[in-house]
Parts: structure tokens; sequence; C-alpha cells
């Protein structure tokens, strides 16, 4: 089951890598933490969330509710971004909207077990 979440957060990162303006980045999409330009930046959210879910931050050795938890941002973030391109959630073959449906599914999927 970790495995599967692991899968959806990966396929997650491309997803919400795509919505940042890294042109105007001056870190070149490297959040720094310490950097005030960072801390108010309007990808600051999205960002700090990459970062902390990076592939290299070795995603394996977290638990399952810190997992869940980075699934759950990603589930609202995809989510309002298909709302803003008016997308059709529960008939679109696109890439987010697919992963929304697949990702809510096993979210429900896996609060079933915990309940
Ligand atoms: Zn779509």
């Amino acid at each position: 089951m970790k495995d599967k979440i692991l899968q959806a957060l990966r396929d997650s990162r491309a997803l919400v890598r795509d919505q940042i303006e890294y042109e105007r980045c001056t870190h070149s999409g490297h959040y720094a933490e310490d950097d005030f330009d960072c801390q108010i930046c309007e990808f600051g959210f999205e960002c700090q969330w990459l970062y902390r879910n990076d592939e290299f931050v070795s995603l394996e050795r977290r638990s399952a509710d810190s997992l869940l938890e980075s699934l759950e941002f990603a589930i609202i973030y995809i989510d309002s971004s298909i709302e803003r391109w008016g997308h059709d959630r529960r008939a679109c073959r696109c890439d987010a909207c697919c992963w929304l449906r697949n990702s809510q599914r096993l979210r429900d999927e896996l609060q079933k077990n915990t309940d």
C-alpha cells in the first residue's frame, strides 16, 4: 500500500512542478528555506511541498501517515488547479484528472483501512 502512495506522490510532483513559473525564480526552483524571496513567492507553497517531498529526501523512510498527509495536499492542490482549468473531473482524460481520480480512490481506501 505504501508503494502506491509513493507512486502517486512521484506522479504528482511532475504535475505540481509543471505549474510553477521557474523562469522568474532566482533559485531555479530550489527552495531556499532562509531566503525571504522564497517566503513571499507566490509559488512558495508549491515549492516547499516539492522540497519536502523530494525523491532524494527518501520518501521511503517516512511513516504512512506523513505520506498520506502529503498526498492529501497534492489532491487538494491538483483539484483546485483542475477547477481553474474548467476540466470535467469525472470524464477528462488528461494526466491531472486521471491522477486525481486514482489518488482520491487510493486515499479513500487508505482511510477506510485506518478507521
Ligand atoms: Zn483534465
